[in-house]
């Protein structure tokens, strides 16, 4: 995660989950670039400590997903540049842009703020950690987890490389959505080859909202995110920025010529 920059500092932290239910965590306040194995902290599944070192004072947001999640061994949490812009822009990663993404990865929401290592952060969180493997959190970062070290750290990739896409695209005039019709074909896709189960189908933003697919599990999404991008004055006004306005009428134009 330091080499490619997902942290600097003594950001980020990284877990795993034994077979015994014990966790590997990162140490506290150390540089992920300078840590070496001895550094390692262990602690029990409720993160009472259980060597020397002081695990992360984020681990509250690991033991969340290891709670939600039986099927997660590992967690990775960075401020990957290009994704934690998203999550600082009141953003999801939540656009059907890239194929391979809707396979490996779906959607990216954005929990809402939390002040790290509270139950802010957790509550915030805990609503969307069963239907995505990978989360933003408004003002902080990313988050990503999967069966082993290696998937969440892939997962946290694909995340960051997505976020990087999807910001050069708008340089470039804008991204362009897959239809509903494609979406659909690569959910059936990554659900037939266990990519993804169906659990992935609720989803707090944009891939299923115009395709057929329905989700099966019975649970209701919670509402989107929605960034603010624009100040509210007061009696219904708003302002925007010369290129929120620009974005707009571009965004105009390309409905237009779809339909
Ligand atoms: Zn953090």
């Amino acid at each position: 995660m330091y080499e490619r920059g997902y942290v600097v500092s003594s950001d980020g932290n990284v877990s795993v989950r034994l077979d015994d239910g014990r966790i590997v965590a990162t140490p506290t306040q150390v540089n992920k670039g300078r840590m070496t194995e001895e550094m390692l902290a262990l602690t029990d599944a409720e993160g009472r400590a259980l060597s020397d070192r002081r695990a992360s004072s984020e681990l509250a947001m690991h033991l969340l997903i290891y709670r939600e999640r039986a099927d997660v061994k590992s967690v990775c949490h960075a401020h990957p540049p290009h994704g934690s812009a998203f999550a600082v822009a009141g953003l999801a990663i939540d656009q059907p842009i890239l194929s391979e993404v809707i396979l490996t990865l779906g959607c990216v929401p954005l929990a809402a703020y939390g002040t790290p290592s509270t139950e802010e952060l957790t509550d915030a969180m805990r609503p969307l950690v069963k239907h995505h493997n990978a989360l933003l959190m408004a003002n902080h970062g990313a988050v990503a987890y999967g069966a082993d070290l290696w998937q969440a750290f892939d997962r946290l990739e694909t995340l960051e490389h997505t976020a990087k896409i999807a910001i050069l695209s708008r340089a470039l005039g804008g991204a362009r959505n897959l239809p509903p019709d494609s979406i659909e074909k690569l959910i059936d896709i990554r659900e037939q080859a266990g990519y993804l189960d169906e659990r992935a189908r609720c989803q707090a933003c944009g891939y299923l909202h115009e395709t057929r697919v329905t989700c099966a599990t019975g649970d209701r999404p919670p509402p989107p995110q929605t960034a603010s991008r624009a100040a509210t004055n007061g009696a219904g006004k708003i302002s925007l920025t010369r290129e929120e306005l620009v974005e707009l009428l571009v965004e105009a134009a390309r409905t237009q010529r779809i339909s």
